[in-house]
This record gives C-alpha cells, sequence and structure tokens, in this order.
C-alpha cells in the first residue's frame, strides 16, 4: 500500500488489532521514506443481490437514505440513522454471508427502525412490505400496540 502523503510505495505494518468485534482489521503502517503513519481497515466485502440479480457493495449511506425518507418530520437526526445504519450492517453480516440479497437488508431495518420511531416504522414498512390496504396498516399497528414482532 502506498503511502497517503508522500506515495512512496514502502510502508509497513507496525500494529495490527482485531476491531468491531471482529469483523475488521485496523493496521497502523509507517512510511519508510517520510516515516508518517497512517492507519488501514480491512473489513471483508459485503454484496447486496438485487431483484435484478445485479450485486453492489453494501452501503450505510444507501439504508439512511432509504429510512431517511420515511422519517421526514419525525425527530430522528443524522445521528440515530447512523447508528440504526450500522445495526442494520452488523444484523446482515452476522448471517455470516458475504453476499445478501436486498429485501434481507429491508428486514433487517425493519427491527431497529420499530425501535427508533414508529410512524417512521409504518411508512418504511407500508412501501417495503407493499401495504395495499387499510387493513395492512391497521394490522401492523396492532401489533405495535400489542408489541408482537413483525409477522
Ligand atoms: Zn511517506
Amino acid at each position: 500500500m502506498h503511502c497517503p502523503f508522500c506515495k512512496n510505495e514502502d510502508t509497513r505494518v507496525v500494529d495490527s488489532r482485531v476491531a468491531d468485534e471482529g469483523q475488521a482489521i485496523r493496521r497502523r503502517r509507517a512510511c519508510s521514506e517520510c516515516g508518517r503513519r497512517f492507519t488501514t481497515v480491512e473489513t471483508a466485502v459485503l454484496s447486496v443481490v438485487k431483484r435484478t440479480g445485479v450485486t453492489e457493495p453494501f452501503s450505510r449511506e444507501k439504508v439512511m437514505r432509504g429510512v431517511r425518507r420515511a422519517c421526514q418530520g419525525r425527530a430522528v437526526d443524522d445521528d440515530k440513522l447512523q447508528h440504526l445504519a450500522q445495526q442494520v450492517e452488523e444484523a446482515v453480516r452476522a448471517s455470516g454471508s458475504a453476499e445478501v440479497p436486498a429485501n434481507e437488508v429491508g428486514l433487517a431495518i425493519l427491527g431497529p427502525l420499530r425501535d427508533l420511531d414508529e410512524v417512521a416504522y409504518l411508512r418504511f414498512a407500508s412501501v417495503y412490505r407493499s401495504f395495499d390496504s387499510v387493513d395492512d396498516f391497521q394490522k401492523e399497528i396492532d401489533d405495535l400496540r400489542s408489541g408482537k414482532s413483525e409477522s
């Protein structure tokens, strides 16, 4: 890996440790030319398989964008969205698979979003699970009230 400061090609690892509960390796590197140090993070690439079969790298940004729309006008700030996106990533990575279907990412969003804001959850779920009648909403609201997990 090239030094980000002087572009020298020779850098060495001076320290490496497991981070994010085993999901990443953080390495401290030193440049043999300018002597500066920098950190690299190594994680397994997590791919999301869309319905069309196209794969793309998992993106917390994308999760946040999708959820932000459902949170319009609600007391949900970016810190909370970031935390939610992190929970989603951890849940998806916990499946242990390097490739996950897009709908599993959507499912992983539902739980933490319900804990965060029930109105935003209903909005998101209505699109994601394609509610097509008032009855679907009613059922979901009944489930929320009775504290049951979604079916
Ligand atoms: Zn350097």
